[in-house]
């Protein structure tokens, strides 16, 4: 399963989170090691967040499927 994922090079400006259609990026807790964290339920591989990304912090990861 491919998702994406937000990088600590993210530079916080949010367009990811508005783009999102599904609203799967949210502001992470506190220590996770980036700033925001994608929910890989919601998240459908779109690449929305990665096109609109300025400096290219949205990357795809591929999740192992939980059994
Ligand atoms: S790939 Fe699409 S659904 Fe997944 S976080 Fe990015 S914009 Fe949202
Ligand atoms: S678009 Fe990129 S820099 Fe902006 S908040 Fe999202 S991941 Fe961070």
């Amino acid at each position: 399963m491919k998702v994406f994922a937000v990088t600590d090079q993210c530079a916080g400006c949010g367009a990811c989170i508005k783009t999102c259609p599904e609203k799967a990026i949210r502001p992470a807790p506190r220590g996770y090691p980036s700033p925001l964290m994608v929910l890989e339920g919601r998240c459908t591989g779109c690449a929305e967040c990665a096109e609109v990304c300025p400096v290219a912090a949205c990357v795809e990861i591929v999740v192992l499927e939980r059994e």
